[in-house]
């Protein structure tokens, strides 16, 4: 996957200069539960996770702690939602109070089914909010020209706040130089070095948090698990994911190691975690021996695998297999309704974020 929130906005060609269209048993659970009494507040914690849907998260508070499996569901879904009606709420207020609407701007070029959908799951996220969505739809044979324009109309407009050019781009654009063109005071994706090399050093501080890692934290975060001195493996590298999200754990003063596709024993170093956070995109790799009794684990891989069962033919698991590590672990988010949900979220955070900046409303 080649980004994250600018991975998961869509469609119409527009040539014009700056057109738009714009988440039981035993002993350990028992212990588990005393290191994050938060679970013991939180309802969302006694949810059920059935494959194949997307509401597969099934919120139904304590009544319904019927689960074979000893973790906590880590409920991306609803946590995404309750962020989502606090960036409204604020934004609600900032435009009653200065009339100040935040703005998001996506560039889509081509006509890939699942960018589109992203696109217009991002665009129906920004109007849930109060976000204004700017798009322009450029052809696949769109030259980089004219996604450099674009970028430049939109850097230059005030109205918005928040840049996003939807990737893969078709090959013959040099994606580097196309992402590099977007201020930084725009890049709510957080992708440029400076952010990167920001969040990278200590007392600094970066623009924006790329979303997905940042969606991550946030989980630990909503859901008490302590990080501070906690041991943490980070299973992958990307830049959008593994390795921001290994920062992260790090600027929050966990002891961080990171994991990646010529690591030995990865299994062995694993299962020393306290944290586990998986970006790697193989299906059901993360084994329940993997796994230390009691840790957490946050799950980012989104992989479909064949499944007849399902009606499209297929289901999405993520890198971690579900059914053993939930025996095991104290905490697990799923797949789906875990990291997914909660991207978009912080995108929708980020982009406020920007809003605020621009206008000194921090
Ligand atoms: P990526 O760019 O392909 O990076 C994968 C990382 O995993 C690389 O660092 C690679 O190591 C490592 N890796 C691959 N095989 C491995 C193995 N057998 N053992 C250990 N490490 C291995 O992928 P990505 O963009 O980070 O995405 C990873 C997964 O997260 C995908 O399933 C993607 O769909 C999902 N994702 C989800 C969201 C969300 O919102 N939930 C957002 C972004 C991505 P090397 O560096 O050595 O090659």
């Amino acid at each position: 996957m080649a980004s994250s929130t600018a991975a998961i906005f869509g469609t119409t060609a527009a040539s014009d200069s700056c057109s738009r269209r714009v988440f039981v048993t035993t002993t350990f659970q028992v212990r588990a539960l005393h290191s994050y009494p938060s679970f013991l507040r939180t309802s969302r914690a006694f949810n059920t996770y059935a494959p194949c849907n997307n509401s597969s998260v099934i919120n139904g508070g304590a009544a319904a702690l019927v689960t074979e499996s000893s973790a906590k569901v880590i409920d991306g879904k609803a946590t995404a939602k309750e962020i989502r009606e606090e960036i409204a709420a604020e934004i609600s207020k900032m435009k009653e109070s200065s009339g100040v609407v935040p703005g998001l701007a996506v560039i889509l070029v081509g006509e890939r089914k699942d960018s589109a959908t992203y696109v217009r799951n991002k665009k129906k996220s920004c109007e849930s909010v109060g976000i204004k969505s700017y798009e322009v739809n450029l052809a696949e044979d769109s030259s980089e020209q004219e996604v450099l324009k674009h970028i430049s109309c939109f850097n230059d407009d005030p109205a918005v706040n928040g840049i996003l050019v939807q990737l893969p781009l078709p090959s013959h654009m040099n994606e580097q130089n196309i992402l590099n063109a977007v201020c930084i005071e725009k890049d709510v994706d957080g992708f440029s070095p400076l952010n990167i090399g920001r969040l990278a050093m200590r007392d600094r501080e970066p623009l924006f948090v790329p979303c997905t890692p940042k969606g991550c934290i946030e989980l630990l975060h909503r859901y008490g698990v302590p990080i501070k001195g906690k041991r943490a493996v980070v299973i992958g590298r990307s830049n959008i994911v593994g390795m921001p999200a290994a920062l992260l754990l790090q600027r929050e003063d966990a002891t961080v190691t990171v994991v990646h596709s010529r690591t030995k024993n990865p299994e062995e170093i694993t299962r020393e975690a306290d944290i586990v956070i998986s970006a790697v995109g193989q299906p059901n790799m993360v084994r329940g021996s993997w796994i230390k009794p009691g840790a957490v684990v946050i799950d980012v891989g989104i992989n479909p695998v064949e499944d007849t069962s399902c009606s499209r033919g297929y289901r999405l698991v993520g890198d971690v297999y579900y059914e053993e590590a939930s025996k095991i672990a104290s905490a697990i988010t799923p797949v789906p309704g875990g990291v997914g949900p909660m991207t978009i979220a912080m995108l929708l955070s980020n982009t406020l974020t920007a809003a605020k900046r621009a206008y000194n409303l921090e």
